[in-house]
């Protein structure tokens, strides 16, 4: 767990390269966390010394459960869902019987400290997921790593060193946190003390650690790879997340060039949230829908706070996930829904996805073991496949209707059938409920992702037999370009400016506009600036985002003419070839496919 360290030149300015998982720029100092960089104590014992030695063992591992405890406790609402399922996954790790075992063996046979039988069990069992393909299998690698080191830290009272010694909170406004991975407990340690910005060795646009930063709005830079070793305690970092890159020790005018964007930055931020609930029309004259999406029910005043304009994504299986020994009752998930519609009130819709459980997110103890999981059993297939878990949800929904303005979305619809079927579903739910006596309203909208290309293509037909239906990018370009989402392999090719892609928002835009049916969409490119101005361009009328990023993107639609770039996109639809925006997400110049 130790690895050699390069002193750099003091003055010397280094450029890392990374992913931005959460945009902005920050300037501060660098705090270096986790004990990647430490050096684990290795010392023999004596035979007489071993049940004391798998006493202390122990005891470590009782103080870190209930560490993990008071950490999962104290989860603010407004903390990701994943986030509790993860700190949850760390704690059953932690009573792992296996590993204990084989660490006190460890320590009776080779008659050596805990720490080196931890270490040493530690990475014979981490050695096992090397060879693993499965991207989930992996990050449970991560989570093993995470609790070994949080079990040393406490073993050699090193913990919370690292946080301890992130100073005064006036300091943390500029802290900058460097570490080579975080595990979803320590992300929360981190979130309670305000600190300005992140970098991480490792993780990706999925990962926790980049959920948590996007929930927090700090700028980010994840998977640079050796960030840790390079960077020292101290050093002055920029964290640009909008280009992918860290600066260690930049030049005096480097440090210029970032001062002012940063001011800028803050002072564009600041008068954005002043207009956030200023009308959202183009220059000429098209009024536009901002909405928000949530994984929880807490979240909906936050998109509230922010200026959305109701919900237009609640992503259910969240509520689905995690620690849970049983399923969320009918009741349960009413009083999450009703929330939402409760906090929403009659002024905005609220669209509240059904469960969309399957290829990356799966329910707790359900092996994953299609052999294309995100071509498999997935979404509206699994709860038509399981229709008493589907039947729970459509009840619960219906209840929750009579406190506000309800849509219900289904996702991954490929077939006419499937909406039939949900119809079918619906009906009896309603019937099921009228026969009990249980207050609930069935006069609700029902309607579709578009995230197959199968649905787009044959969107007319789908149009009239739904009231609505959203585009999830996230997977409409996984399914037209044949990119898994969460294989980093082929991440280079997931284009959402390929021409295939853009013809089929077109096609969809422009057939709910005939059939006079909305369209959003709520997939990532819905958040992102770069491209508003290119769906404004394509006929959307309808954006679905991340609560902290609405007051941007209204901003952006409210200084677009439409008209603008419109002819130009057509001439790329019309010719298949790629187009390319500049910075402000303006079409500008086409290159040939
Ligand atoms: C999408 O696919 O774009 C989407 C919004 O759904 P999810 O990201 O939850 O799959
Ligand atoms: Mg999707």
């Amino acid at each position: 767990m130790s690895h050699s360290t390069t002193t750099l030149p003091e003055s010397a300015t280094i450029v890392l390269q990374g992913k931005g998982v959460s945009r902005g720029v920050v300037i501060g100092r660098a705090v270096l966390f986790g004990g990647i960089g430490f050096e684990v104590p290795h010392y023999l014992i004596e035979s007489s010394q071993t049940q004391a030695e798998i006493a202390r063992f122990k005891t470590a591992l009782s103080q870190v459960q209930a560490e993990l405890q008071d950490i999962q406790k104290k989860l603010p609402p407004t903390a990701p869902t994943e986030l509790a399922s993860l700190i949850a996954v760390h704690g059953l790790l932690v009573a792992d019987p296996l590993l204990i075992d084989t660490v006190c063996r460890v320590i009776t046979d080779k008659l050596c400290n805990a720490e080196w039988a931890l270490h040493t069990s530690g990475n014979a069992w981490l050695k096992q997921f090397d060879s693993m393909q499965d991207d989930y299998l992996k990050e449970r690698a991560a989570d093993i790593n995470q609790v070994i080191e949080r079990v040393i830290r406490q073993l050699t009272g090193s913990q919370n060193k690292a946080l301890n010694s992130l100073g005064t909170a006036a300091q943390l406004q500029s802290t900058i946190v460097v570490a080579h991975d975080i595990s979803p407990a320590d992300m929360m340690s981190v979130r309670e003390t305000h600190i300005a910005g992140f970098v991480a060795d490792l993780g990706g646009p999925t990962s926790h650690t980049a959920i948590v930063a996007r929930s927090m709005d700090i700028p980010a830079v994840l998977g640079t790879g050796n960030a840790h070793a390079l960077i020292q305690d101290q050093d002055l970092l920029v964290v640009d997340g909008d280009n992918d890159v860290v600066v260690i020790n930049p030049s005096p005018q480097i440090l210029r060039y970032y001062q002012e964007r940063d001011r800028q930055s803050r002072q564009d931020k600041a008068y954005f949230y002043s207009r956030k609930d200023d009308p959202t029309i183009t220059l000429d004259g098209q009024s536009i829908v901002v909405k928000g999406n949530i994984e929880a029910p807490e979240e909906a005043a936050e998109v509230l706070r922010f200026g959305g304009q109701g919900i237009g994504l609640f992503r259910t299986e969240f509520l689905f996930l995690g620690n849970r020994q049983k399923l969320p009752s009918e009741q349960e998930q009413y009083e999450a829904y009703a929330h939402v519609l409760k906090t929403v009130g009659q002024k905005y819709p609220v669209t509240i996805r059904t469960l969309d459980i399957g290829a990356d997110k799966n329910l707790d103890g359900e092996p994953v073991n299609a052999v294309n999981p995100a071509l498999g059993l997935r979404a509206i297939r699994y709860c038509l496949a399981h229709p008493e878990i589907f039947m729970t949800q459509l009840k619960a929904l219906l209840r929750a209707a009579v406190f506000g303005n309800l849509k219900i979305l289904v996702p991954m619809i490929a077939h006419f059938h499937e909406v039939q079927a949900v119809k079918n579903l619906l009906r009896q739910a309603a019937q099921e409920l009228q026969e009990q006596g249980i207050e609930h309203n069935a006069n609700v909208q029902l309607g579709a992702m578009v995230e197959i290309p199968a649905i787009a293509i044959a969107i007319d037909g789908f149009l009239q037999q739904l009231d609505f239906v959203s585009i999830g990018t996230n997977d409409l370009i996984q399914y037209t370009l044949a990119i898994d989402r969460v294989d980093n392999n082929v991440s280079h090719l997931y284009d959402p400016l390929h021409p295939a892609v853009l013809s089929l928002l077109h096609k969809v835009i422009q057939a709910g506009t005939k059939a006079n049916k909305s369209v959003s969409i709520c997939g990532e490119m819905a958040g992102d600036y770069m491209f508003t101005r290119l769906l404004l361009a394509l006929g959307l009328k309808e954006f679905s985002l991340n609560a902290s990023g609405i007051p941007e993107i209204k901003h952006i639609i409210r200084q677009t003419h439409v008209g603008v770039s419109r002819s130009k996109v057509a001439a790329v639809l019309n010719y298949g070839k790629r187009i390319e925006l500049d910075k402000n997400g303006l079409v500008q110049n086409i290159l040939h496919v």
